[in-house]
C-alpha cells in the first residue's frame, strides 16, 4: 500500500528545499553554512508539529538575513570627511580635527602595504620569494646576509623578515634574537634548508612566529606570512581604536557620529545602553525558547544589512546598576578587537566577525565607566556652549532645520537676536542645545499651524513678544546677582552629568548640643567637606573672631537647595566653609560671586575638575566673578577667550583669601 503525506506535509518538506537551496546560495562562511545545514538537517528529521520545528525554521531564516560579509565601501577621502564635518556643525574645532586624525590613521593602516624582508645567502631563493610575495601585493625587500638585514631593519619598519638560519659570520638565529629585541612588532619566519628538531625549538623559543622547511610549498610561505601580518595588525589595532564621546547631553556627540558615518559611507547604527539591565541585551538569548532573540549589536547589523555599520553605544556611564551580569566584560567582548573578531551571540551560536565596525561610545561623565573599558577607548572630550555658540548655531543650524522639517519655506521665518536671546536664556537651562532644538521646533510648529489657512506665504518675525505668546511664560531666573546678599548664604558651582550647575549652601545655626546636620540629597563626600569644613573654623575660630567655644553651646545646620537632585564630589568644600564663615560672623556673602574648590583642614584650597563646565554655568547663571583654587591656573588659561570674556576669574591658595573676596 502506498503512504501518501498530506498536503500540508509536502507543502513543508518544500519550504524546507527552498531553504536548503537559500543557504546553499546565501554565500555564508563555512562553519556558519554547517550550522544552518545541520539544522536544517534536524528539521527535516522533527517535522512540522513541535515548537522546535518554528524556532529552528526562524533561526535559519535569521542566518540568512544576517550580513555576513556584505560591506559597503569606504570612502577613504579625508578632505571630503572634513567638509562634511564641517558643513554640519559649527566649532568643534579640536574635537573636528580629533576625529579626523583617528579617521586618518585608520585610512593609513588600511592603505598601507605591508613591508616584508628576505634575508637568504642564496640568491636564487632571494628571487623565488620575492617573486611570491611580491604578487601578494606586499613591499619586498631583500638582504644577501643577516648584517645587512639588521641594517634594513634598522633603517625602516617591517612587518614580517623571513630569514635563512646558515649564513656567513652572522646567522639567522642571532638575526633573530636582535630583531626581538629591538622590533618586538616585527615578526620573523624561518625558512631553512638544514632544519633540526633542536634548532626548530630553539627558534620558535627566541620567539620566531613560523619555522618552514626547505623545499617549501608556496602556500605554506604565503599562508604563514599571511598569518603573521594578521597578528600584527591586531596588535596595533587594539589600543584605544574605539572613540568614546564624553560630555553633557545635546553637545552634538550623535550628530558628529552620525556625520562620521556619512562621511566614511557607511551605515549608521544607535545602541542605547542606558538602562540596560541583562547581559542578554548584548549577548543575546539563547535560542531554547520561542521568543528568544539575539543582541542588540546583532539586531543592528542585520536591520543595516552591513557588516561595517558606525556603531554608536550611548550612554556607557547609564548602563543599568542593577545590570544582570558584567556589562563590562560583555562590552569587553564587543568592543575588543583581540575577542570581537569571533563574538559569539547566545542565539547565533556561530561566531560572527564584528572587527569591521567602527564603535563610537558616548558618556555624559567617565567617572563611573570602569577602567578596562576606559583603557580601550580614545577619549574626545565635549563641553557645554556659550551663549554666544549657542545663538549661531541656533541661527545656522537649527532653524533652518526646523523651519525645513515643519514645511516652511526657508526664508519665511526669521528669529530676531534678542527673540533668540530670551529663548536660551528664559526658556532653557542646559549646557547643550538640545532643549534649544525643542523649543524652536515648537515655536515653528506654532507657526506653521498658524498659516495654513492664509493665502500665500507670510513672513513671519519672531520678536521678544512673539516668543512670549509662543512658550509662555520664562521658565528660569537665573539672574542670582538680582537678588541681596545674605548672612550664611553662599554661591557654588558643581559639576553634574548634564554639565555645570550654580547651587547656594545654606547655613543656619540653633541652640543645641554641638551636632553639624547636613542636609539636601548629599552624597559621603560632600559630607565629608563639610565636616572638614567644620573643624577647620573651628580650629581657627580666633583669627575670624569668633570665641573659641561657639559650637559648645548650639547646633549648625548646612543645607544646599534643590533637594531632588543627588550632589556630591569634594569641590563644595569652600563654599560650604564660607557659607558657615558668613554665618557665624555675621557678614553677608557676596552673591554674585561663585565658588569651587576642595578644602583641607589646615584651610588650603585644592583643585577641582571641571573648571569649563562650572564657568560656563556661572555665565549662565550671570554670575560676575568666580573664585577657584590657584593650583587651577593651567585649566583657566587653556579656557578659549569667548568664555573668559566677560567673567571675573579669581585664583585663591587658602580660605582666608576666599573670605576676604567674598564677604562683605
Ligand atoms: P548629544 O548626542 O551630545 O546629546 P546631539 O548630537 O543629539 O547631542 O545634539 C543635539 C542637537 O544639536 C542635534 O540636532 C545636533 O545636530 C545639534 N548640534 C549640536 N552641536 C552642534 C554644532 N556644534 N553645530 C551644529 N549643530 C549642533
Amino acid at each position: 500500500m502506498k503512504f501518501f503525506k498530506k498536503p500540508d506535509e509536502s507543502a513543508q518538506d518544500q519550504n524546507l528545499e527552498d531553504l536548503g537551496v537559500r543557504i546553499k546560495e546565501a554565500n555564508l562562511p563555512s562553519a556558519v553554512e554547517r550550522i544552518a545545514v545541520t539544522e536544517l538537517d534536524v528539521l527535516r528529521k522533527i517535522g512540522p508539529s513541535p515548537a522546535e520545528f518554528t524556532i529552528g525554521l526562524t533561526y535559519i531564516d535569521y542566518l540568512l538575513s544576517l550580513p555576513w560579509n556584505r560591506k559597503t565601501e569606504d570612502n577613504l577621502d579625508i578632505a571630503q570627511a572634513e567638509k562634511i564635518l564641517n558643513e554640519k556643525h559649527f566649532g568643534l574645532e579640536r574635537i573636528k580635527e580629533r576625529v579626523l586624525e583617528h579617521l586618518a590613521v585608520k585610512v593609513l593602516r588600511m592603505n598601507r602595504r605591508a613591508r616584508i624582508l628576505i634575508v637568504d645567502d642564496e640568491e636564487i631563493a632571494r628571487k623565488n620569494l620575492s617573486h611570491v610575495l611580491g604578487k601578494e601585493q606586499y613591499d619586498v625587500v631583500t638582504a644577501p646576509d643577516a648584517e645587512q638585514g639588521l641594517a634594513e631593519l634598522a633603517s625602516a619598519d617591517f612587518d614580517v623578515v623571513l630569514t635563512d638560519l646558515r649564513m656567513g659570520k652572522v646567522g639567522g638565529m642571532e638575526l633573530l634574537e636582535t630583531a626581538r629585541r629591538k622590533h618586538p612588532e616585527t615578526r620573523v619566519i624561518i625558512v631553512t634548508g638544514f632544519a633540526t628538531v633542536p634548532s626548530a625549538i630553539e627558534a620558535i623559543k627566541k620567539g620566531a612566529f613560523n619555522y618552514i622547511t626547505k623545499p617549501y610549498k608556496l602556500d605554506e610561505v604565503r599562508d604563514s606570512v599571511k598569518q603573521a601580518l594578521e597578528k600584527r595588525s591586531l596588535a596595533a589595532s587594539s589600543r584605544g581604536t574605539v572613540l568614546c564621546f564624553a560630555g553633557p547631553p545635546g553637545t552634538g556627540k550623535t550628530s558628529l557620529g552620525r556625520a562620521i558615518a556619512l562621511a566614511l559611507g557607511r551605515k549608521f547604527a544607535r545602541i542605547a545602553l542606558g538602562g540596560m539591565k541583562d547581559e542578554a541585551d548584548i549577548r543575546g538569548h539563547r535560542r531554547t525558547y520561542v521568543g528568544a532573540r539575539p543582541g542588540r549589536v546583532i539586531e543592528e547589523l542585520r536591520r543595516v544589512e552591513s557588516a561595517n555599520p558606525v556603531i554608536m553605544l550611548d550612554e556607557l556611564d547609564k548602563i543599568g546598576q542593577d545590570f544582570k551580569g558584567d556589562p563590562a566584560s560583555a562590552l569587553l567582548e564587543v568592543l575588543d578587537p583581540e575577542q570581537n573578531r569571533s563574538f559569539t551571540d547566545h542565539y547565533l551560536d556561530a561566531p560572527f566577525d564584528l572587527s569591521s565596525i567602527m564603535f563610537i561610545v558616548t558618556a555624559n561623565v567617565l567617572d563611573t565607566v570602569p577602567a578596562p573599558l576606559r583603557d580601550r577607548m580614545e577619549v574626545i572630550e565635549f563641553s557645554g556652549y556659550t551663549q554666544e555658540e549657542k545663538a549661531r548655531i541656533a541661527e545656522r543650524y537649527l532653524i533652518p532645520k526646523q523651519v525645513r522639517d515643519k514645511g516652511l519655506d526657508p526664508d519665511q521665518v526669521v528669529f530676531a537676536p534678542d527673540a533668540l536671546e530670551m529663548i536660551i536664556h528664559e526658556h532653557t537651562h542646559e549646557a547643550g542645545i538640545r532643549n534649544l532644538e525643542r523649543k524652536i521646533a515648537t515655536i515653528c510648529r506654532k507657526i506653521a499651524k498658524e498659516s495654513l489657512g492664509l493665502q500665500g506665504r507670510r513672513k513671519v518675525a519672531v520678536d521678544t513678544a512673539s516668543v512670549a505668546r509662543y512658550l509662555g511664560r520664562r521658565k528660569y531666573q537665573h539672574d542670582v546677582v538680582e537678588e541681596l546678599d545674605r548672612v550664611g548664604v553662599a554661591t557654588g558651582l558643581v559639576r553634574t552629568e548634564t554639565g555645570g550647575d550654580i547651587i547656594f549652601v545654606e547655613a543656619a545655626k540653633m541652640k543645641g548640643k554641638k551636632e553639624l546636620i547636613i542636609t539636601g540629597s548629599l552624597g559621603d563626600v560632600m559630607r565629608e567637606s563639610a565636616q572638614a569644613a567644620l573643624s577647620y573654623i573651628r580650629s581657627n575660630a580666633l583669627a575670624y573672631g569668633l570665641p573659641e567655644d561657639f559650637f559648645e553651646s548650639q547646633d549648625i545646620h548646612i543645607h544646599v537647595p534643590s533637594g531632588a537632585v543627588q550632589k556630591d564630589g569634594p569641590s563644595a568644600g569652600i563654599t560650604i566653609a564660607v557659607a558657615a564663615l558668613s554665618l557665624l560672623t555675621g557678614r553677608p556673602a557676596r552673591r554674585e560671586v561663585a565658588l569651587s574648590g576642595e578644602i583641607t583642614l589646615t584651610g588650603r584650597v585644592l583643585p577641582v575638575a571641571g573648571v569649563r563646565e562650572k564657568v560656563l554655568a556661572a555665565k549662565r547663571a550671570r554670575v560676575k566673578t568666580i573664585v577657584l583654587p590657584a593650583r587651577n591656573r593651567s585649566d583657566v588659561e587653556e579656557l578659549p577667550e569667548t568664555i573668559r570674556q566677560g567673567i571675573d576669574i579669581k585664583l585663591a591658595e587658602t580660605v582666608s583669601e576666599v573670605v576676604d573676596i567674598v564677604l562683605v
